[in-house]
């Protein structure tokens, strides 16, 4: 478009205006200003279209596209001569089983006195790692809202648990619980099922859990609520168990401060997606574009800038990116478990999520980024006074903020008590979990201007003397500033 003259007049008079626009943006520190010089669109946009084409088939938890991906993201990290992290290099490998179970066989019975249940094996999801039976055992009625009982009071019997509804991940932890208290079943109800194979941790943990039984049926549920004193009868066959072992891929760049060099912050994004999409006709490769090769790619270009520029941070830097976010936070639940650097070290993690696309479904994002739970530590200050220096407006969702907290990889380490949040250049997108969500829809010079607020954040939190603290006047972060001083203690 051609530009009128009398605009350039209008210009010239706004010109002073723009002045004191320009002095009101804080400038950058020299080391700053040379990381926000490193970070190239060109090379996020290298990233996503491997990590995102067709050939890694949706980069799948477990997959052949999954382990190829893996082994680019250590190649770049070797690329750059950066430290492995891992327990084999930088693969934190982590075993896992796929498991299927088998129907042929599966028998439930639930007696009262009055009448008997039978439950069909296809109104069910079985978990177990091995075959299991029991006859005539007492039911033992569990309400997963309330307080749990004894170990004593369900060991040896068949729990059966009220749900509030939808599983909320509370509930899913106290049914974790009470798996592990010595059932010899668990049996709650479901609205929905998914014959697909599970993945579970191959670990004693996982095999020494008590077998759980999902049941999908309303009906009996409420037949059952009224039915008083309960026996169950089961058999459970043996699942088809294929093991997997899993990365994450980690790298860590030493601090020089030498006391908080032994402290760390971990950057980190999720390198899988869900797949290829069984059902469906034509393009069915399940891309994962921004979702989230567009954060992993984040994680990567930040690591180069500080390998490109030399700078360095007083904090440690660990670049961690997850397996098997989609199927349930495996990758980052499996490292707050098994961390490679004490989280009670870890001051800080940041998680980067759909960091490409700026045509979000609310309009457009650029310039813009948002944090999930952005008011529960400094570290959403951190994020806006970087974006204030880079020119991007760091603005908290009224609703998705707090929503989307615990849909991503922070959530296992703000439960440790670790201050984690994830970075968004937009919540939801129009191909969100579809096979549209490919690489060339990314925005790659946006997404460069979000990366060097993050790697900008990331220097300042790494040299503050004082590590990011949770807002404990937020009444939403009161379980974990419980968490944080159990983990930190006085520190
Ligand atoms: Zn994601």
């Amino acid at each position: 478009m051609k530009t009128p003259v009398f605009v350039t007049a209008a210009a010239l008079l706004l010109a002073p205006c723009l002045l004191a626009q320009k002095a009101a943006q804080p400038q950058p520190s020299p080391g700053e200003a040379s990381l926000m010089g490193a970070v190239s669109a060109d090379s996020m946009r290298g990233d996503v279209s491997f990590l995102a084409s067709d050939l890694l088939e949706g980069r799948d938890t477990p997959s052949r596209g999954l382990e190829i991906a893996a082994e680019y993201l250590a190649s770049q990290f070797r690329a750059m001569g950066m430290k492995p992290a891992g327990t084999d290099g930088y693969f934190q490998i982590a075993e896992y089983a796929v498991v299927q179970p088998v129907t042929e066989g599966f028998t439930l019975t639930l007696e009262s006195a009055a009448a008997k249940y039978g439950v069909k094996a296809e109104k069910v999801m079985v978990t177990a790692m091995k075959a299991a039976q029991g006859a005539a055992l007492e039911v033992v009625q569990i309400d997963l809202a309330g307080e749990l009982p004894a170990r004593a009071a369900v060991e040896g019997k068949a729990a059966l648990l009220k749900s509030p509804g939808r599983m909320t991940r509370e509930a899913m932890r106290k049914r974790e619980q009470v798996r592990a208290m010595g059932p010899a079943v668990v049996i709650s109800f479901t609205p929905y099922l998914s014959g697909r194979p599970q993945l579970r941790q191959a670990g004693a943990v996982e095999a020494a859990a008590a077998p759980s039984i999902a049941i999908q049926d309303s009906e009996l549920q409420k037949q059952l609520d009224g039915a008083g004193a309960l026996k169950a009868s089961f058999q459970i066959p043996a699942p088809v168990m294929e093991p997997a072992k899993l990365k994450n891929v980690v790298a860590v760049l030493e601090g020089t401060g030498p006391v908080l060099k032994n402290q760390y912050i971990i950057l980190s994004g999720h390198y899988d997606h869900t797949g290829v999409n069984p059902r469906g006709e034509g393009d069915r490769i399940m891309n994962g574009a921004n979702d989230d090769a567009s954060g992993t790619s984040v994680v990567l270009e930040i690591a180069r800038a500080f390998v490109k520029t030399g700078v360095k941070p007083k904090r440690s830097i660990v670049f961690a990116l997850w397996f098997g976010e989609e199927k349930g936070l495996f990758g980052s639940t499996y490292y707050a478990e098994n961390p490679v650097f004490p989280l009670k070290d870890t001051v800080a993690m940041v998680n980067f999520e759909h960091m490409g696309r700026t045509d979000g479904d609310e309009g457009s994002t650029l310039g813009r980024m948002s944090l999930t739970g952005i008011d529960y530590t400094e570290i959403g200050q951190f994020m806006a006074d970087a974006g204030r220096v880079v020119g991007i407006d760091v603005y908290k969702h009224e609703k998705n903020s707090d929503l989307f907290f615990s849909r991503s990889d922070n959530q296992p380490f703000a439960d440790a008590g670790v201050p984690a949040h994830a970075v968004l250049g937009c919540y939801i997108f129009p191909d969100y979990h579809r096979p549209g969500d490919e690489w060339h829809k990314l925005d790659y010079d946006n997404m460069a201007r979000l990366t060097r607020v993050a790697a900008v954040a990331a220097l300042r939190m790494a040299n503050r003397a004082k590590p990011p603290a949770w807002n404990a006047a937020n009444p939403r972060t009161a379980q974990y500033v419980k968490a944080s001083q159990e983990l930190y203690g006085s520190k």
